[in-house]
């Protein structure tokens, strides 16, 4: 399909400076060499540091985890996707779980941050998926849809083509609990068939679609090779270099 696999590591809230700029390093140092695309989602005040590590290192990019709906103002506490690309960021995380389940993000929070790191040249990488209880109640599709249709409908056909999308299910994100591939193919080729619906077979087609929800070097070979799966963005399993670079031989 020609898609380009990406394997994303998302540090949350963990590492002081000096254990990033590390963790940084041994990455690039132990870091198989492959066709896919990196990027490394550090806690803000780590992104500068992070970045300089990742320079001119092929297929390493670095990433926020967070940016805020507003431009610039007084919105103190925040941070900005202007902000972002001044610091080397081209990817920004938006709607991940922890986002939406501590800090009340709706859809519609998420389409506006969507709308700024676009503006500002930066990808968002769109997290969607749903509760334990949603799958239980056999709402997951239902779900995942509404959340893709109300942050991602109103953009346009250049800005569609910028979005990757990753499917976390909110029960499987730190939980040890993974998807099996056969879970995870089918809710991807349920976006798929979004995309395809919201816009046309070729942005469908096109999407970068990723999982995650303890992705691990033990189980990543086997998510990775489903048809609809370009990926995966990583959260505990990307702390450890080691782990992280596993993963990475696995896309
Ligand atoms: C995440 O936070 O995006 C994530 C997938 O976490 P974990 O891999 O730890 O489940």
């Amino acid at each position: 399909m020609g898609r380009i696999k990406i394997i994303a590591g998302n540090w949350k809230m963990n590492k002081n400076l000096s254990e990033a700029v590390s963790l940084t390093q041994e990455i690039i140092h132990s870091s198989p060499e492959n066709n896919s695309l990196k990027i490394i989602f550090p806690p803000f005040p780590f992104i500068q540091s992070v970045n300089e590590v990742l320079k001119n290192k092929k297929g390493f990019f670095v990433g926020a985890q967070n940016c805020s709906e507003h431009n610039a103002g007084a919105f103190t506490g925040e941070v900005s996707a202007t902000m972002l690309n001044s610091l080397g960021c081209t990817y920004v995380l938006i709607g991940h779980s922890e986002r939406r389940q501590y800090f009340n993000e709706t859809n519609a929070l998420c389409h506006k941050k969507i709308v700024q790191a676009l503006n500002n040249n930066i990808k968002p990488v769109y997290c969607v998926g749903e509760t334990l209880q949603q799958r239980k109640s056999n709402t997951h599709f239902e779900i995942v849809k509404s959340q893709i249709t109300e942050a991602l409908s109103s953009l346009n056909s250049d800005q569609i083509k910028q979005v990757v999308i990753a499917y976390e299910p909110v029960w499987a994100i730190g939980t040890g609990e993974t998807a099996t591939p056969q879970q995870a193919q089918e809710m991807h080729a349920f976006i798929r068939t979004c995309m395809k619906d919201l816009f046309d077979a070729s942005v469908s087609d096109n999407c970068i679609l990723l999982y995650g929800g303890s992705c691990n070097a033990s189980n990543a070979k086997d998510l990775f090779s489903c048809e609809d799966i370009d990926g995966g963005l990583i959260g505990g399993a990307s702390l450890k270099a080691e782990d992280f670079c596993k993963i990475i031989a696995s896309a």
